[in-house]
């Protein structure tokens, strides 16, 4: 059995005693292999269309060329605009080729920025993405690997976290485990790159974070092999099961 970070954390865990996920929303999708709603597999398509993108921004980038352009933004959006048509899927709405658009001009830009500031020796532009041939059973998309092995993931959400939280621990623990499975070396951080506000989250990969993930994902594990599927009503609101799940009259009382 391969658990990603994405099927752990729908499955739940206990994490200071705060309960998480919804082991019977994972009976229904890994088990049952129960689509999930229709706006839910939308959102899913959106949001893997960007990472697509994203992931193939930076070997697709020729520095060099930068200056047949008359900026580096307008190379980039171009770049961006060709990796965005080939990548998307005319299902999805017009709206949200909309919001992908938007999405990526502001990626255009904060990128274009940080170029502009690396000709000045003010910081470091890395377009560097390892050739990284992950297949199963490392179930992990990296958006981009640093010069460090930092690894980088880009996150497309309108909302900002306050602070890390339980969510970056274990997807930045998981994603270093399988990638020194792989490579035989623990990545130093993984940077949760926000987008929309150009903000980043940073996970510093330590021992107490692999603990942590190792012990959530051995509970994952114990309970899938003993058959625990339990509901956790209070994860319904955002659950993509309810409509094949019964409790969804509880959740809309
Ligand atoms: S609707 Fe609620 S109880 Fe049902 S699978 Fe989803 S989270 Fe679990």
């Amino acid at each position: 059995m391969t658990l990603s970070y994405s099927s752990i954390q729908r499955h739940g865990y206990t994490f200071e005693n705060q309960l998480y996920g919804c082991q019977f929303s994972y009976y229904l999708r890994y088990i049952k292999q129960i689509p999930p709603t229709e706006i839910d597999s939308k959102n899913w398509k959106f949001e893997k269309i960007l990472h697509s993108v994203f992931e193939h921004f930076y070997p697709s980038l020729n520095l060099s060329a930068i200056r047949d352009y008359p900026s580096p933004k307008n190379y980039f959006d171009i770049i961006l605009g060709d990796l965005l048509n080939k990548n998307w899927d005319y299902t999805l709405s017009e709206t949200a080729f909309k919001d992908a658009v938007s999405t990526l001009l502001i990626f255009s830009q904060n990128e274009s920025n940080k170029y502009l500031a690396s000709l000045n020796g003010e910081t470091q532009f890395m377009p560097i993405h390892l050739e990284l041939p992950l297949k199963e059973p490392y179930n992990i998309c990296i958006d981009k690997v640093l010069f460090d092995h930092s690894m980088m993931n880009y996150k497309t959400a309108k909302e900002l976290p306050d602070s890390i939280k339980i969510e970056h621990i274990l997807q930045a623990g998981i994603y270093a485990i399988d990638y020194h499975a792989k490579f035989g070396i623990w990545p130093p951080k993984m940077v949760f790159y926000y987008v929309r506000h150009n903000k980043p989250i940073i996970v510093n990969i330590t021992q107490p974070v692999i603990n942590i993930v190792t012990e959530i994902s051995n509970n994952v594990t114990e309970n899938i092999n003993n058959g625990k599927f339990t509901k956790n009503s209070n994860a319904c609101t955002w659950c993509d099961m309810r409509h094949v799940c019964g409790l969804e009259k509880i959740r809309l009382i």
